[in-house]
């Protein structure tokens, strides 16, 4: 048993997350039938705060990776390190979670090469195992390790997409920014603002969305609105916060920097 204290605890530990829908169950019961999950959803949506919050929640490790375009199979698997004269094996990121039964959490993954799917495939069916070509190794992964992967569906194009057979080994989840009330309690939760502030932004966030899917690659994110009201907490005036956290932050261009900001005037 637990004492009122140190649930406390506990639950303080857990990051924050407020749910677009029933995520959290899914996630659970991927976690629980021992298969790997998918998370589909544009930059900013909260898809690595589900995955840090459902980690904490389910009392597994959490180990993240933020893949590139230089992303090996081996920045994944491991290497051998030469020191004072010696070879050894150092474990990478995946290789630790597979061994500690933890959360493994690729962050943007059809950016990795493709030849980190042929050490997923294994990983992510009911095989469960990670093959260390170099060290010959064939390691079982410990119970509680779940592969969960996520990549933005607008960022896709030809050359960077998800191979079928890779795609079709995991559970997918679809996210997007959450209801209007959900984005006003993160932002009031995330930058400590009153109530107000927080639905002026996810009006504003509105407003955006609706003008700039046609107008601009990415659009206004909860992330970004949640950096615009903490800098209002700090002092800064909406306006603005709000030109540096989300108009400057969205757009290069001159032409498009106005048309937002005279909408932004239109809101603030
Ligand atoms: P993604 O991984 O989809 O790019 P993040 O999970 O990093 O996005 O979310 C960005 C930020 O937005 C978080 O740090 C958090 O402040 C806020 N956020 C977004 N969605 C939520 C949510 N559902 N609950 C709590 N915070 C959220």
């Amino acid at each position: 048993m637990h004492s009122a204290q140190q649930l406390w605890e506990i639950r303080r530990e857990i990051p924050f997350y407020a749910p677009q829908g029933d995520e959290c169950r899914l996630f659970q019961h991927a976690h629980a039938s021992a298969l790997p999950l998918l998370i589909k959803g544009p930059t900013g949506c909260g898809k690595t705060r589900l995955v840090e919050h459902m980690a904490a929640r389910l009392g597994r490790p959490l180990i993240t990776v933020s893949c590139h375009d230089d992303l090996s199979a081996s920045d994944l698997v491991g290497r051998f390190l030469i020191s004072g004269g010696n070879t050894q094996w150092s474990d990478g990121p995946l290789t630790r979670a597979v061994r500690q039964g933890a959360i493994c959490y690729l962050d943007e993954v059809v950016e990795a090469r493709r030849d980190t799917t042929v050490v997923l495939h294994p990983l992510a069916d009911d095989r469960r195992m990670l093959a260390i070509e170099r060290t010959g190794e064939q390691l079982q992964a410990a119970p509680g390790f779940m592969l969960v992967i996520s990549y933005n569906p607008g960022y896709q194009n030809l050359l960077k997409s998800l191979k079928p057979s890779t795609r079709q080994r995991f559970v997918a989840l679809c996210m997007d920014y959450p209801n209007a009330a959900i984005e006003q309690a993160i932002i009031e939760a995330e930058a400590q603002v009153p109530p107000a502030l927080a639905a002026q932004l996810v009006e504003l966030a509105t407003a955006l969305r609706r003008l700039t899917d046609h107008d601009l690659e990415e659009t206004v994110s909860t992330r970004l609105l949640v950096v615009a009201a903490r800098l209002v907490g700090s002092g800064l005036s909406l306006r603005q916060a709000v030109q540096a956290a989300i108009v400057d932050a969205l757009t290069d261009d001159a032409d498009t920097a106005a048309a937002l900001s005279e909408l932004v005037r239109a809101v603030c």
